[in-house]
């Protein structure tokens, strides 16, 4: 272990538990973990985070021959088609990140291939951004009905980004937009759908997404410093 790796591991260890002392009981914290080594993923593991977010199931598996069943794996990237690989959904807990049919369809064979039933949340693009995924918020509930009738995915709940800002209540409308459709699915009580996780906020945003109702935040900066700093 060199000094730099050494200096960067007491970093993340002082981050995580300031974290997780400022979060709420029955709040689950995700180390959105893109771009950063398998040791410092393990590092953060080590202060106690329990759930790694992957981007790439590239890092992921990469991460994963370190860390391994120490902590849970959530897949929070952009999915398309031919990522969806069994070798990948071994690896994952959850995918938060299910913003099509299409998508779901693949995930549903896969796991039915290896025998694995994936919990996963449906990515609302709560901005209407044309360049971010996520369904539109209009098409959320049809897509949580189209896929309550897969064998092998259940529909837990309900991820999303938003726009970037720099002012954190700038995010609310769209962290309350979400939660309102997350209520709405929950009332309609689909079966196979059980509405339990509402995925918002990340370093900038988390204090008000979990004012507005988040029970997961994916938090990558607070916990492993700019991606430049390595002091
Ligand atoms: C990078 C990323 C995060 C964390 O972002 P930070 O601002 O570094 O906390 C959360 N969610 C997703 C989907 C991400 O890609």
């Amino acid at each position: 272990m060199d000094y730099n790796h050494h200096v960067t591991g007491e970093l993340i260890k002082r981050n995580v538990a300031q974290l997780l002392a400022e979060i709420p009981d029955g709040v689950d914290v995700v180390a959105a973990a893109k771009a950063r080594t398998p040791a410092e993923v393990l590092e953060a593991v080590q202060a106690g985070i329990g759930i790694i977010g992957e981007n790439y199931a590239k890092e992921a598996k990469e991460a994963y021959k370190l860390v391994g069943k120490r902590a849970k794996w959530h897949f929070i990237g952009t999915l398309r088609k031919h990522d969806v690989r069994k070798a990948a959904l071994e690896i994952f807990d959850m995918i938060e990140s299910v913003d099509s049919l299409e998508i779901a369809s693949e995930i549903d064979k896969k796991c039915a291939q290896i025998e694995k039933i994936m919990p996963v949340l449906i990515e609302v693009n709560s901005g209407r951004e044309p360049q971010k995924s996520g369904v539109l918020p209009d098409h959320a509930e049809q897509l949580a009905k189209d896929v309550s009738g897969f064998k092998n995915i259940k529909v837990m709940g309900l991820m999303t980004m938003g726009p970037s800002f720099d002012n954190p209540q700038d995010f609310r409308p769209y962290f309350t937009e979400t939660r309102r459709i997350f209520e709405r699915i929950k009332g309609l009580k689909l079966p196979n759908v059980e509405m339990k996780y509402l995925s918002m906020g990340m370093t900038k945003s988390y204090q008000v997404a979990l004012q507005e109702g988040a029970n997961i935040i994916r938090i990558g900066t607070r916990i492993f410093g700019e991606k430049d700093q390595k002091w």
